[in-house]
């Protein structure tokens, strides 16, 4: 390379927490990365707060679980939503949640084969992402380039060269990476630079729950021990004829975030808007500061028409674009990280073959539309809401309306219990899947734990106590692992043999016990670095060798 030009296996345009992830990823596999991001540090403002199940047992995998758990909303409050005409009107309705405090209990108290040992949290992504950025800051393989906007890369054969500009000015660099990740967010640059488009939904068509939306972080000093502190919860949802609005606790009780619908003439938010409309949810004058705004749109569902080129790939919303029902945006984008990461790996430590970076797109951009439409149907319900004109009214119609609308929102639960689609995403089909046997059925709301390659590997609790290091996820290597289920003395000697001739890192782990073999179904499991099964069988494969190649992109 010509003199000035910095060399880098993987450069990342975009930290937000997908492109953060993927650089910790790549971290967690030995492989060096720079990540540019536009603004300096994270952005200051809350978005969601969802950090699934699936997100959760990636950051554990990271090491990190326990303190990204830490940023949740007060460790012993209850996280139920609950539905109201004003919070001084009336009560529609609720859906009971545990705590952060209950949930570490009942993990604590699970069965050998509880689903998965990290429950979903609730915690802002705005903590949850100045954790990630410091903790990205502390580690020697990822190069932070933080107030840096990429603004040119040119792809060749051998890699991509990409140019990076400081953003308060200052001389531009020039990367040459081997592989580049688009991780910069719904406007994404590489994707328009690749003229990529989305295809799908840009919104959706209702009067309730449709079109922009604000998104307001207020400071309120009073707001949760005059109206809330009674009824602790996270999600306080005002059904409203005069102004739908949703408050959401954060860390704090100090600060909140509100959800409420733009202007129609297309008018930037102002702080009197929003100031009015939480206080019209309130239903009572309290001190407001407003912090900030982020413009939204509800009902949106777009995928990328490709989710990788040559040597280019797109993750989260890069990738696609999610309403934020449900909270799948981010966390889809958290498992886009987790599958190209390795690849990625395998590829610069040269243990890939040339259909591994392919793969990526294969496996990836299904579950993009499966799970864009999961939260699109959610948002449907939300916006089938019945007609609330006379909710807030003291008369027999008022009541009549209340009980109605109560009666719809019982049915919206699904909105809170999707793990079908947290742990579900399944890569059946893939060229790098060993097919064996039928995956259970596409379920957005039950999951059903499989030995059937293609999904996530079932959790099992290895060890007797239920924390880190006694989960079978803990106990994987960082490459591939070969789960040995069945007798003591079946060998393995040729599949080992055969992963030391390619480089392909392999750990072998044994755990003898039947209700173990019995989820897995098989006596020898290959589990993907991604914590996905990719064969399984009863004896070692009849020609290793060729197996491991095809697992690996190179047959
Ligand atoms: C109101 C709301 C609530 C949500 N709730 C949830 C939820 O509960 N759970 C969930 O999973 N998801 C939720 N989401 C979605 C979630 O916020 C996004 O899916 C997530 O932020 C996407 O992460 P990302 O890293 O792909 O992109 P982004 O967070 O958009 O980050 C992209 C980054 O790339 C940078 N960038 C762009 N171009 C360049 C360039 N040329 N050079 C350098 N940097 C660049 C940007 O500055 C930005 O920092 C919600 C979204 C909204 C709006």
């Amino acid at each position: 390379m010509t003199d000035g030009v910095k060399n880098i296996p993987v450069a990342i345009v975009g930290g937000g927490p997908v492109g953060m992830m993927l650089a910790l990823f790549l971290d967690y596999y030995g492989v060096r990365s720079v990540i540019f991001n536009r603004e300096p540090e994270v952005r200051r403002h809350p978005k969601g707060s969802t950090h699934n199940s699936r997100t959760m047992e990636h950051h554990r995998r990271l090491g990190i679980g326990p303190r990204v758990r830490d940023l949740c909303l007060p460790i012993d409050r209850p996280t139920d939503v609950s539905y109201y005409t004003s919070l001084t009107g009336w009560e529609l309705g609720r859906i009971p949640m545990p705590s952060e405090a209950d949930k570490r209990r009942s993990v604590a108290n699970s069965t050998a084969t509880a689903l998965t040992p990290e429950p979903l949290l609730r915690a802002n992504q705005m903590y949850v992402e100045a954790f990630l950025l410091a903790h990205a800051r502390t580690r020697p393989n990822i190069t932070v380039r933080f107030g840096w906007s990429a603004t040119a890369f040119q792809e060749d054969d051998q890699g991509v060269t990409v140019t990076a500009e400081p953003t308060d000015g200052g001389a531009p660099e020039t990367w040459r990476a081997q592989y580049l990740a688009g991780c910069d967010g719904g406007r994404s640059f590489v994707r328009r630079s690749l003229a990529l488009r989305y295809s799908g939904f840009a919104s959706l068509d209702s009067p309730y729950y449709g079109g922009r939306q604000n998104a307001t972080y207020f400071r309120a000093p009073t707001l949760y021990r005059d109206h809330l502190a009674h009824r602790p919860g996270w999600n306080y949802w005002i059904v409203n004829p005069k102004g739908r609005c949703t408050i959401l606790c954060l860390n704090n009780d100090e600060e909140f975030l509100a959800f409420s619908k733009a202007p129609d003439d297309g008018a930037e938010p102002t702080d009197q808007n929003a100031t009015r409309s939480i206080i019209r949810a309130v239903g009572a004058d309290l001190p407001i500061k407003i912090l900030g705004h982020w413009p939204w749109t509800a009902g949106v569902a777009l995928v990328a028409d490709r989710f990788a080129t040559g040597r280019v790939a797109l993750a989260g919303d890069a990738a696609h674009l999610f309403t934020p029902t449900g909270g799948f945006g981010m966390n889809t984008g958290m498992d886009d990280a987790s599958n190209l990461a390795w690849k990625l790996a395998a590829l610069v430590q040269g243990w890939g073959g040339p259909g591994l970076f392919a793969s990526y797109e294969i496996e990836r951009k299904p579950i993009g539309h499966r799970n864009t439409t999961a939260a699109r149907e959610l948002s449907k319900q939300l916006a089938s809401m019945p007609d609330i004109t006379a909710i807030d009214e003291a008369t027999p119609t008022g009541e009549a309306t209340r009980r109605h609308v109560s009666a719809h929102l019982a049915t919206m639960t699904e909105e809170y219990a999707s793990i079908g689609v947290q742990l579900g995403a399944r890569y059946d089909g893939s060229p790098i899947v060993a097919e064996d046997g039928a995956p259970p059925a596409d379920d957005y709301v039950n999951y059903t734990p499989s030995g059937v390659p293609g999904g996530r590997s079932p959790h099992y609790w290895a060890g007797a106590e239920r924390k880190i290091g006694d989960s079978l996820f803990d106990r994987f290597g960082k490459g591939f692992t070969l789960l040995k289920l069945g007798r003591k003395a079946a060998r393995t000697d040729e599949i080992e043999a055969a992963a030391a001739k390619r480089s392909i890192p392999l750990k072998v782990f044994s755990l003898y016990d039947a209700d173990a073999r019995e989820l897995y179904g098989r006596d020898f499991v290959l589990i993907r670095p991604d914590q996905y099964v990719a064969w399984r069988g009863n004896v070692q494969p009849a020609d290793a060798d060729r197996l491991l190649a095809r697992l690996t992109g190179s047959a």
